[in-house]
């Protein structure tokens, strides 16, 4: 018996903000800084189709290298609000969130991006009013912790909701959280890459998570 979905955590980036042009970009100067010897295509195929422990493995990556990696990370995202104004939104978010709305559904977002980065997008695309509440969360890979933090907080149950997302470390986290995951098809994994992970949902256009709450 399928309980009633009472709220909807959406991602940030490759979820409702087109962002992946940017990020893609960023990849690259960054490979290039520390010389990793691989071309664009396979880099950004590695990126969407590895776990983050995967990936360390990969690009030969040790753990006392994360710290940097994720400073690069904060100063991309940093470098993303000078940029907002030219992120666009993913076709059919808007309409989606619309109806959510109208279906007295909560509706959140849960990233790892900078809030204030976020908070521009959605007045930029004038859609700051579905939304409950935005959090973000500086640990990249500890997406499960957060999302619990966030459910005790807003007092909602972990089958009363579902978190929308495009990456393999977010079907990870959801996992984890025992929390039902909504993979989208146009952000970073993919269709191969979330099928792969066995997330609980996929769905190839924003309208079709309304079947399912
Ligand atoms: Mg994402």
């Amino acid at each position: 018996m399928v309980k009633k979905i009472k709220a909807v955590i959406f991602d940030f980036d490759g979820t409702i903000a087109d962002t992946l042009p940017f990020t893609f970009e960023k990849i690259v100067q960054l490979s290039k800084k520390y010389r990793i010897k691989k071309e664009k295509d396979e880099l950004i195929e590695k990126i969407s189709q590895l776990s983050p422990q995967k990936l360390m493995k990969e690009f030969k990556i040790s753990w006392f290298k994360v710290p940097f990696i994720l400073w690069e990370i904060k100063q991309s995202q940093k470098a993303l609000f000078k940029e907002i104004d030219k992120i666009k939104i993913f076709p059919g978010i808007k309409k989606l969130l619309k109806e959510l709305k109208k279906k007295g559904i909560k509706i959140y977002i849960y990233s790892s991006n900078l809030k204030k980065n976020i908070v521009k997008f959605l007045e930029k695309e004038k859609i700051s009013q579905y939304f409950e509440n935005v959090y973000v969360g500086g640990n990249l890979l500890g997406k499960d912790k957060d999302l619990i933090n966030i459910l005790k907080k807003e007092r909602l149950k972990n089958d009363e909701v579902y978190y929308v997302a495009d990456e393999i470390r977010d079907v990870l986290a959801c996992q984890k959280a025992k929390i039902k995951m909504i993979g989208v098809l146009w952000g970073v994994a993919g269709e191969r890459g979330l099928t792969k992970i066995k997330v609980d949902y996929l769905v190839k256009k924003p309208e079709e998570i309304l079947k399912l709450v």
